[in-house]
């Protein structure tokens, strides 16, 4: 109604378009909403929204979808499509070359150990001991410490918070640590995960050490361990499943968890009592996505979202539809249920929002941090002139060491001229030094080897990435937006489309094509037209929106225009 006012008023003032549009974004900026709210679906690809959109029911992505803007062509700009990147963007509205986040963990050059995205080894988990977490745990519980101090661009969490201080409130949580703290950025008040069915935090968000009362009431109802022994079937009849994606039991499934390849299947980890197993089977199950749902729910209500002086934000991700896309692939009857049933807690998270918000004052989007490939057996059935396959990186490690002993002479058995992080090699500084051997020349002989490798599409090396720009949509500008100057790998490949780099069975995903970079990407509430729109957008123009919306400045590192 108010918008609606200051249209009319400008309209009889001013005639000229410009002060009309200048009218139109004060007026988004006066009605700022009370609630921001980010959804991300992990493993969420463009294409499901339309895939599944007939079995929806009524309250959740369908109310999204009949009242929200449908972006239907949405896709990352970067080219290591993986978890911790993709949540690193989704609200700095920039890639890893500035945020720093390149991978879900990497080597660090100075210690040359493995380091996770969301590592903090001055911020101790808080509502979980290390050891509980199993053996590696137990032996380095150090780095079991979590915070978004790897993180390094601001979001638009942080614009809110420079612009409402304690007036704001940033509440972040997610089935996985870094989709919870990468979404809430560097001023995020809270973000919480579950381990073992428990949602925890750490001393970075809980100083005191203790969770909040809420927080230890919610965890000691017990939801994981009432689901123990529940059987997860199909919400709907096997043939509806059947006709939409194949068959159950598809070649290349994984049997993860004591799980099986088929429905129905009981969650018990394999075991009579609860078990390590158990979690992990209960982490490949719908069950943990109900239990986030009710953590939310339970959020918006003890943490007063949307309730606050200024505009609080609320950011989710949803981990478990990854999960199974990794074990049974896009095609399965498992992704298809996961779903259909995040669709039921999405309906019961929008009655929530509505009854205590009020939907009208909240701005949502849904989105996800990256899509998947489809199981090579399926590819190179449906499509054999892919030759979709699986693909042995020993081999493409058996060469380069060939050519590096064969220029520099062969290093003793049992030491390596590189160690391996995600798609990539860091040279190892003591086998050039013994060797005599030029950094740069080594680099390139590397990428000669692993070239002829016929799975790898493209191979940079540093010398290459850091002397190229990070603008325009080339393979060699897409993994310069993944690649950290100050200390990343000295080699990096891609694979050709549809090939993965997993023995056995399985999907994944992490690679420059549309499989991986398309992303579901829906609007919906406060200041957002209805409809769809089919132009290809960039999840880094989200944060821009975004900041629109709710009358803030864009992220200091988010260049690309708004959406709409
Ligand atoms: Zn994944």
């Amino acid at each position: 109604m108010r918008l609606f006012s200051v249209f009319q008023v400008c309209r009889v003032v001013c005639a000229g378009g410009v002060a009309l549009f200048a009218a139109g974004a004060a007026a988004i900026a006066a009605e700022a909403p009370k609630l921001a709210v980010v959804i991300s679906v992990d493993q969420f690809r463009g294409d499901y929204l339309a895939r599944f959109g007939p079995y929806f029911g009524e309250g959740g992505f369908k109310r999204l979808l009949a009242g929200g803007l449908n972006f239907s062509n949405c896709h990352y700009r970067h080219s290591v499509m993986l978890t911790a990147p993709g949540h690193a963007s989704i609200l700095s509205g920039t890639f890893a070359n500035v945020h720093g986040v390149t991978s879900n963990e990497w080597l660090d050059r100075a210690t040359w150990e493995q380091v996770n995205s969301v590592e903090d080894k001055a911020s101790p988990l808080v509502g979980i001991a290390p050891a509980e977490l199993g053996a590696a745990a137990a032996a380095a519980p150090a780095k079991t410490g979590r915070s978004p101090a790897n993180f390094k661009a601001e979001t638009v969490g942080d614009e809110l918070k420079k612009k409402f201080g304690a007036g704001t409130r940033i509440f972040a949580a997610s089935n996985k640590d870094r989709s919870a703290i990468l979404l809430g950025g560097g001023r995020g008040d809270a973000a919480y995960w579950d381990e073992n069915g428990r949602f925890v935090t750490s001393r970075h968000f809980r100083p005191t050490g203790e969770l909040p009362e809420w927080v230890k009431a919610f965890n000691a109802e017990g939801r994981a361990e009432k689901a123990f022994g529940r059987v997860w079937d199909r919400l709907l009849p096997e043939a509806v499943y059947e006709k939409a994606q194949g068959p159950d039991n598809a070649p290349g499934e994984t049997d993860a968890a004591g799980l099986g390849t088929m429905f129905p299947r009981r969650i018990d980890g394999g075991k009579k009592a609860i078990s390590s197993a158990y979690y992990t089977a209960y982490d490949n199950s719908p069950f943990t996505t109900e239990a986030l749902g009710e953590f939310v729910r339970r959020a918006v209500t003890e943490e007063k979202l949307g309730r606050n002086t200024g505009t609080d934000l609320l950011c989710v991700s949803f981990s478990q539809i990854d999960t199974v896309g990794h074990n049974y692939g896009p095609d399965s009857h498992e992704v298809m249920d996961s779903v259909l049933r995040l669709d039921r807690v999405l309906a019961g998270l929008l009655d929530t929002l509505d009854r205590e918000v009020g939907l009208a004052r909240c701005v949502i989007v849904l989105t996800a941090d990256h899509g998947v490939v489809p199981l090579p057996e399926r590819t190179s059935r449906t499509d054999p002139a892919t030759g979709a396959a699986r693909v042995r990186t020993t081999e493409m490690d058996a060469a380069a060491r060939k050519a590096l002993d064969a220029r520099f002479g062969a290093l003793p058995t049992g030491e390596a001229w590189f160690t391996r992080d995600n798609a990539g090699v860091h040279l190892r500084p003591t086998a050039l030094a013994a060797k005599k051997a030029d950094a740069t020349e080594a680099a390139t002989l590397v990428k000669q080897a692993f070239a002829t490798m016929p799975f790898v599409a493209e191979v940079f090396t540093r010398a290459e990435l850091l002397a190229a720009g990070a603008e325009g949509e080339t393979p060699l500008a897409m993994m310069r937006r993944s690649y950290r100057a100050a200390s990343d790998r000295d080699v990096v490949y891609t694979l050709k489309p549809w090939f993965i780099a997993k023995a056995g069975s399985g999907s994944g995903h992490g690679q420059p094509y549309p499989y991986d970079q398309h992303v579901a990407m829906l609007w919906f509430g406060a200041g957002v037209p209805r409809g769809e729109r089919t132009e290809r957008v960039h999840v880094d123009q989200l944060a821009p929106t975004l900041a629109a919306l709710l009358g803030v400045p864009a992220p200091a590192a988010a260049k690309s225009p708004r959406m709409f």
